[in-house]
């Protein structure tokens, strides 16, 4: 393949294997968190052009889901191929519309192919089950069957991850796709579907539409011809769409927030949880749905691990180079929103122990980049403690004991991860099966997912789904049961 990544000025729909303007013919700009700067024009999609997209998506599928699921995971092995073979620019696409450094983004486009390798392998298995019946001569099996059209919509986090979460398993189940990029990466989505066609997927198997969630994405949530609607992004709109497709009786699958507790038991390592929590913190400038930004001390070393904490965050470097340690937020209303929330904290009694404003240093001008901030002070029932900001802000609570760590780590609306460190066994234990969420870690950070597991969260943070993981596989598909009744005397 050739190397034609160069940004288009305007980013457009892929409608039915075409690149497609809105049909208003409106556009907005996406802006580089990095220095503020106009990168390229995005299509302002609605109503009109989702409809071209299930369609396009419908009349696909029947082809598409009579693929054999083995040819379509060679497909996508070929979408693999061609990711791996021009990673760079993916990569360079990731780090200019994120701001994160480039070798991050190496990272998170490396992982995406990982989980592409994964559902790719999964068209040699997609099994179904046989199994005993109750009545002679009945034989009872179970055969996975694609869902239809997939409405697929994701945040702007780590936009290659994000994509490929969702597509690969989708396309592998055999359903049309309709996928709703993230505003603010609507370039990952475009090179990744782009490359997928170049490799030879069938036109309008995998459409992308572009545009403002409450348009393009809620348009995609109340279609009546979409079967699927998978979305990763806040619980606020999660919720929205669990009552809007719900009344439909859509299959959904919401991969929401948290607010994700990391235990420091008394007898832990204090210098990897230190590392650790600046990593579940700060990585990503805290905008991970895993980050850990409840930071929960027991007493006995609460002082030291602060002292050793606030350290170890001020000599964090801010910035989007392969040095820096994180670099800014998604965009200038996420920056705001921090400031003003840390502001507000700091008026009800917290105490900012470092961090809590924009940097604004040479290399920062006009860039959304907000210090890594470490608050106490503050209360349990505080509005900062039960709401996710999904930025680089952490807040420390001092505890008594194991128990009131594992009460205070529970009590929250979410339930997505957590971490505790200790070198007791029996505690590390308890915790992993105590505490409510969906992803525990015993001495690291609080890490979400790989290919081959299922994540996802509890209470607000999910409706119970699962992916990636043969999990997944549940998400994008039917299961249907099929009895085959022998009658003996036509033997
Ligand atoms: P968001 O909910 O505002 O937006 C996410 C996506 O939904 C975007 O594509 C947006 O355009 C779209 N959207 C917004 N309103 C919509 C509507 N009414 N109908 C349909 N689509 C709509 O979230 P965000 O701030 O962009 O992303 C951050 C959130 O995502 C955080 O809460 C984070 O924890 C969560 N997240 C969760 C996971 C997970 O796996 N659990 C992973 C990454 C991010």
């Amino acid at each position: 393949m050739n190397n034609n990544f160069q940004l288009p000025e305007t980013i457009l729909n892929w409608i039915n294997g075409k690149e497609i303007p809105a049909s208003g013919g409106e556009t907005f700009e996406k802006i580089s968190p990095h220095n503020g700067e106009t990168i390229c024009k995005v299509s302002r999609s609605r109503l009109p052009d989702v409809e071209s997209a299930v369609e396009s998506a419908r009349h696909s599928q029947e082809a598409w889901a009579d693929t054999p699921a083995v040819q379509r995971g060679y497909i996508l092995h070929q979408i693999c191929n061609a990711l791996e073979q021009n990673q760079k620019e993916i990569a360079m696409i990731v780090a200019l519309e994120t701001g994160k450094s480039y070798k991050e983004a190496i990272g998170e486009t490396g992982g995406a192919i990982a989980l592409g390798r994964f559902f790719a392998g999964e068209g040699q298995r997609l099994y179904g089950r046989t199994t005993t019946s109750g009545i002679a001569n009945k034989y009872a099996s179970t055969v996975r069957q694609p869902c239809g059209v997939a409405g697929l919509i994701i945040a702007a986090n780590t936009p290659i991850a994000n994509v490929a979460w969702k597509t690969f398993p989708a396309l592998i189940c055999g359903n049309g796709v309709v996928l709703k990029a993230a505003e603010d990466t609507p370039a990952t989505a475009w090179i990744f579907t782009k490359i997928a066609h170049e490799v030879g997927l069938q036109s309008g198997v995998l459409n992308v539409i572009q545009g403002y969630g409450v348009e393009a994405g809620a348009s995609l949530v109340e279609h009546e011809r979409v079967d699927v609607i998978s979305f990763t992004g806040s619980s606020r709109v999660g919720r929205w769409i669990a009552e809007v497709a719900g009344k439909r009786l859509a299959k959904v699958s919401l991969e929401l927030g948290g607010k994700n507790p990391l235990v420091v038991c008394d007898d832990a390592d204090l210098d990897k949880a230190v590392q650790w929590t600046c990593l579940s913190a700060f990585s990503n400038a805290g905008q991970r749905c895993a980050s850990g930004s409840r930071i929960i001390v027991f007493d006995a070393v609460y002082d030291k691990f602060k002292k050793k904490l606030v350290d170890a965050t001020k000599a964090l470097k801010v910035g989007s180079g392969d040095d820096d340690d994180l670099g800014p937020v998604i965009n200038e209303r996420q920056l705001k929103n921090m400031i003003e929330s840390v502001n507000e904290a700091k008026k009800s009694g917290a105490n900012v122990l470092c961090g809590g404003y924009r940097v604004k240093g040479s290399e920062h001008v006009n860039g959304f980049y907000m210090a890594p901030t470490i608050l106490d002070g503050v209360l349990q029932d505080a509005k900062i403690t039960k709401c996710e900001l999904f930025g680089p802000i952490a807040i420390l609570y001092r505890v008594r004991s194991f128990d009131d760590a594992l009460k205070m780590a529970n009590d929250s609306p979410y339930g997505l991860t957590a971490s505790i460190h200790t070198r007791n066994y029996h505690r590390a234990i308890q915790f992993s099966h105590k505490i409510k969420c969906g992803a525990t870690v015993v001495n690291a950070g609080t890490y979400g997912s790989e290919p081959h597991m299922p994540f996802g969260g509890m209470r607000q943070s999910g409706n119970g789904s699962r992916e990636p993981g043969t999990e997944a596989l549940d998400i994008y598909s039917e299961l249907k049961d099929i009895y085959m009744i022998v009658d003996p005397e036509q033997i």
